[in-house]
């Protein structure tokens, strides 16, 4: 993309409602604009993102052997009466009627509409296990929507529901999901410690949010720092394998780890006082074993091996997708702007023409832009006629990871500059060293 063609409304002035880091950010990168209170248009910038992001959570998914699929956002509340969850919801849920007067609803969330599917093709027990799963958007109406999409009305989510014959078999759907929910995290360049938490109005027994640790976040939590040490990393996992999974759940989640509805304070006096820590997080996740509680009220049974109806045990599982745009951001920038980590930038490195205009270094980049694009990287090439300060401060912005820069003077040595965003440390090489760092930097980061 060449950013004189490219439409990067971005901001000079710092947004004066915005309160936390993300939320200026991304107005002053020109990625979000507010259509409403907690409602946002994304522009092609932060659309970019969401969309890797969105990517990341399809790709890990397809890989733990979760299906794809897609319900309406607006759905009849007659099964939430069956549920009875069109009461107990209360206010965050938007209230719809249509023109027969009809009660609907904007889904916030969708265990009803996915044991109606179930209960209306599953019949048999050799159907399962099933794990099927969504991204789409929901709404909420919040008390106070605020910081940007971190606590949006309108948001976008993955919600997956696992159906399973046996308490056994749900709670390894339950570590399976555990586990691919970590390496989805790692492969957006965040640390999310999973914690104990309370079910709310989803109920059920056992849950885990995932957090991501920032000073903005909402939730309190307390900890054992040597959760932060455990990194999933790159390591082989076969999600059939039901002791590997829970070996995983147990490595990642004995040590405490608690957001403040769960926590003990009797057992976190147990932690060695210097690895004790509080501290605030963001919640980009939780999953949910809930037992029966949605197929007894629903009658989802499946046809046991003895012929006899089985209620079928539950889960569900939910991913921040659009709040994630926002917590990446708060764990990952500086005071010049966002810093992004190399699994969601919108483009992989920018291209600074210190000299527009000048034949030898609009032929380079040129070049530079072709070679990169012919490998299957995107470039941002800055191509405006503009001050290189200007076009450093756009990069530094809107948080490219890698920036080339060239100009008449290290063209003159054959050479360019690569620059991280991240270090600012520069290295000068020749143009085709710079290309083939982007390839390696980036290899790991293609298409999971
Ligand atoms: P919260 O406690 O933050 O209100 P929740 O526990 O009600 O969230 P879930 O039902 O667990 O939310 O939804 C799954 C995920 O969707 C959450 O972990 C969070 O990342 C995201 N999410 C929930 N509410 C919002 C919101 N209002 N705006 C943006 N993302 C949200
Ligand atoms: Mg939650």
């Amino acid at each position: 993309m060449r950013l004189s063609r490219y439409f990067l409304p971005v901001l000079k002035e710092t947004p004066s409602e915005a309160q936390i880091v993300s939320h200026r950010l991304m107005l002053r990168a020109g990625m979000i604009k507010q259509a409403s209170a907690g409602i946002y248009s994304w522009l092609p910038l932060g659309f970019k993102v969401l969309r890797k992001i969105e990517d990341i959570v399809h790709q890990e998914q397809a890989k733990a052997g979760h299906m794809p699929m897609l319900m309406p956002t607006i759905q009849s509340a007659e099964l939430w009466r069956e549920s009875g969850r069109y009461d107990d919801y209360g206010e965050e849920m938007l209230r719809i009627k249509d023109r027969h007067g009809r009660d609907m609803l904007f889904t916030p969330t969708a265990e009803e509409l996915i044991t109606d599917i179930f209960r209306a093709h599953v019949g048999s027990y050799k159907d399962l296990p099933l794990t099927l799963y969504q991204i789409q958007w929901k709404f909420r109406d919040e008390v106070r929507p605020r910081f940007g999409v971190m606590r949006g009305r309108e948001f976008y989510m993955k919600d997956g529901y696992n159906f399973d014959l046996t308490k056994e078999d749900a709670l390894h759907a339950y570590n399976r999901h555990l586990v691919s929910y970590l390496r989805t995290y790692e492969r957006m360049g965040l640390q999310a410690i999973p914690m104990r938490a309370d079910s709310g109005p989803i109920g059920g027994d056992d849950t885990h949010e995932f957090l991501v640790l920032a000073e903005t976040g909402e939730s309190e939590v307390f900890y054992d720092s040597a959760v932060t040490d455990l990194s999933f990393g790159d390591r082989a996992i076969d999600y059939d394998d039901v002791a590997q999974c829970a070996g995983v759940l147990e490595e990642f989640t004995t040590k405490y780890a608690r957001t403040d509805e769960t926590h003990d304070a009797a057992l976190f006096e147990q932690v060695p006082e210097e690895r004790r820590r509080v501290a605030r997080g963001i919640e980009v996740g939780q999953i949910f074993y809930f037992g029966t509680k949605y197929s007894d009220a629903l009658g989802a049974t499946v046809q046991g091996s003895d012929g006899k109806p089985v209620p079928v045990h539950m889960g569900s599982h939910g991913i921040g997708v659009s709040r994630l745009v926002g917590a990446i951001i708060e764990a990952s920038h500086d005071e010049n702007g966002i810093i992004w980590p190399e699994g969601v930038t919108p483009f992989h490195a920018g291209i600074v023409n210190l000299k527009q205009g000048d034949a030898e270094a609009d032929g380079a980049c040129e070049a530079l832009y072709s070679a990169l694009t012919a490998l299957g990287l995107e470039p941002l090439y800055d191509d405006r006629n503009e001050r290189a300060g200007g076009k450093f401060a756009t990069m530094d912005l809107i948080g490219l990871p890698w920036r080339i820069t060239v100009g008449p003077r290290g063209l003159k040595n054959g050479v360019v500059e690569l620059t991280s965003r991240r270090t600012g440390v520069s290295e000068e090489m020749p143009p085709e060293q710079a290309i083939e760092r982007l390839v390696e930097i980036y290899a790991p980061h293609r298409g999971g």
